[in-house]
């Protein structure tokens, strides 16, 4: 039989982003190449297995127990008498489950609550708890952020009634990588009698490092005593390969809750700890694989390579004044407003791109994000340089680049951001559209990257607000 060729992968590949020359600021989480070889060894030796029977493949709980026991230290929970874990395929996924374990340990108390159960969010907490709401039929109550873009406790506490079933607090979140004050969200819960999330989906992997060198930071783990679960990502700074995360408990009542059991099916008993049914053993071996080789040492040191280099980055992109870090960031995540109205970070970021350099874009406030990682390290300078060209060709030619605002990306990031109260249905249903048209039959080939189709959107939205007034 005739193999792949291999140059058919390079042909799929030709217009993605460089990553390994650093190119994209978010979305690959890469240590190096010793542990590249390791990991890759660890998936293939697990390709085949699944996690469906564990009386089957029991080197699956081998592998969980080990990466659960070192997240419950490094977050301080393995000396709690009933603290325990499992493995997930992702922070959505962590997420996800938790909800449902607070919401099935509610409904068995209160059952005349069905359906009223609500869940506080800081506004920057992470989507995946809406997503995770939308699918358990959870009533989301949004909370307010300060100034220094954490969450706003004043406002958590208005929130709080009989059907609020948790309270979530981010270390850190991810749009600004700021740490949410997570000791006052634990006194509440405590006084209410409700769990406390912590999505530590970012931190997790990072911030007990930071401890460890000396970094003085607020108390965001199992020390706080309102704490009850924990996501972190191992697809993040775990290092793994895709498609694994760990949530912990404080209590393993609570985790059962999450459990799917039933009993007469015709295929048998059929007893699942999670999401999925059939699970690759695969990503949780590279999770085993990457702790075993790095060791807290070797996290440890990393993190304050990271943490060095960060301090650069933000000092160059912050040198001329123009843009600024918002709030304050703990870690090597961070997000860049503009002071300069001549100087939209949406126009930048296409200017970037156009170099060849992806920056995720954000709102209220616009603004560019960078999570800094080993790859980046040796790309820095060149990064400098197109960085420094495209501010100062966007401040010299501020009349050129407003007229850039109106098209390309920037277009339909300013718009977004600027998208009226009561128009939110409207721009979901347009976006729906383009997914849609991503996933038709007969447009399978893209020979260009995916872009919304921005003129007919824009002319749509502004007929539509101009049809309200
Ligand atoms: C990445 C992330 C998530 C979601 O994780 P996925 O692995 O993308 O599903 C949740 N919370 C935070 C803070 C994150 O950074």
């Amino acid at each position: 039989m005739k193999l792949m060729k291999e140059d058919n992968f390079n042909e799929i590949k030709k217009d993605d982003y460089n990553w390994r020359r650093g190119r994209t600021w978010s979305l690959i989480y890469y240590k190096d190449e010793s542990l590249d070889q390791i990991l890759k060894q660890a998936y293939l030796e697990f390709f085949y297995e699944s996690t469906l029977n564990p009386m089957v493949f029991s080197s699956a709980q081998k592998m969980e127990k080990f990466v659960v026991n070192f997240a419950l230290e490094i977050l301080n929970g393995n000396q709690l008498p009933n603290s325990s874990g499992l493995l997930t395929s992702g922070g959505t996924e962590s997420i996800i489950m938790a909800l449902k374990a607070y919401r099935n340990k509610a409904r068995k108390k209160n059952k005349w609550w069905r359906n009223q159960n609500e869940i506080i969010l800081p506004e920057s907490t992470h989507v995946a708890f809406e997503k995770g709401a939308e699918i358990l039929g959870l009533k989301v109550r949004k909370a307010k952020l300060k100034d220094d873009y954490s969450v706003d406790i004043e406002n958590v506490k208005k929130l709080i009634n009989r059907r609020t079933l948790i309270l979530v607090g981010s270390a850190p979140q991810y749009p600004h990588g700021v740490i949410d004050d997570i000791s006052s969200l634990s006194k509440l819960a405590l006084e209410n009698n409700i769990g406390l999330h912590v999505d530590c989906c970012l931190g997790g992997y990072f911030l007990p490092w930071l401890e460890k060198l000396g970094i003085k930071l607020p108390l965001f783990d199992f020390r706080l005593e309102g704490v009850s679960s924990i996501s972190l990502d191992n697809h993040k700074f775990g290092y793994s390969a895709k498609g694994v995360s760990t949530l912990v408990y404080r209590d393993i009542d609570l985790m059962a809750e999450q459990f799917f059991i039933t009993t007469d099916w015709c295929g048998g008993l059929y007893a699942s700890p999670s999401f999925p049914g059939t699970k690759g053993i695969a990503p949780m071996a590279t999770a085993y694989a990457a702790i075993k080789h790095l060791g807290q040492k070797g996290f440890i040191q990393n993190a304050q390579t990271l943490m060095n280099k960060t301090r650069e980055l933000q000092k160059i992109i912050t040198q001329n004044g123009e843009l600024e870090i918002i709030g304050k960031p703990v870690m090597n995540v961070f997000a860049v407003k503009s002071n300069n109205p001549n100087l939209n970070v949406f126009v930048l970021a296409d200017q970037l791109q156009k170099k060849g350099w992806h920056v995720d874009r954000q709102q209220k406030p616009n603004s560019i994000h960078f999570i800094l990682n080993p790859q980046h390290l040796a790309h820095i300078d060149e990064f400098e340089i197109d960085f420094n060209q495209t501010v100062e060709e966007l401040l010299m030619r501020p009349d050129k680049f407003n007229h850039a605002a109106e098209e390309g990306n920037a277009a339909i990031y300013g718009l977004v951001a600027k998208i009226p109260k009561g128009f939110n249905r409207f721009a979901k249903e347009e976006i729906r559209k383009v997914m849609k048209d991503m996933y038709r039959k007969n447009n399978h080939e893209y020979s260009d990257r995916i872009q919304m189709p921005k003129d007919d959107f824009k002319m749509k939205l502004t007929k539509k607000v101009l049809e309200y007034f």
